[in-house]
């Protein structure tokens, strides 16, 4: 078992509150929320980025935008909108190492993100 905090939530080795769960993807409360929605979709399986999951396991962009397309609607985040970031790398400060779309809603975002 790696050490990835990510895979960890997944295994339920380490608690979260689930949003939303299915086979191949997991959806859960970001421990510390940037918006008064803050949720993290990840895949099962572990890359660190959206840019290494080989052609085999390409489902999971689907999967993971599938989800989400679920969860804004579910959360009511349509009426004023919502952002998606995914972080990849030390320029964009990604703090874990596993793919994971945040959701951020309910309040009003600055543009350029910083
Ligand atoms: P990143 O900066 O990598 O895009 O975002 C990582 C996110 O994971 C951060 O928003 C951080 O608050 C969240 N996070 C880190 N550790 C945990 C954890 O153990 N549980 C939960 N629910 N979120 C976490
Ligand atoms: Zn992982």
């Amino acid at each position: 078992m790696n050490d990835c905090i990510f895979c960890k939530i997944a295994a339920n080795q380490i608690p979260s509150t689930r949003v939303y769960e299915d086979e191949h993807t997991l959806a859960f409360s970001d421990l510390h929320p940037q918006a008064p929605v803050h949720i993290l979709v990840i895949p099962k399986l572990h890359y660190a980025g959206i840019h290494e999951v080989p052609p085999q396991h390409a489902d999971i962009y689907s999967q993971l935008l599938s989800v989400v397309a679920t969860i804004v609607k579910e959360k009511n985040l349509i009426d004023k909108g919502y952002r998606l970031v995914v972080n990849f790398g030390e320029f964009a400060g990604q703090a874990v190492d596993h793919i994971h779309v945040h959701i951020l809603g309910g309040r009003a975002m600055q543009w350029p993100p910083g």
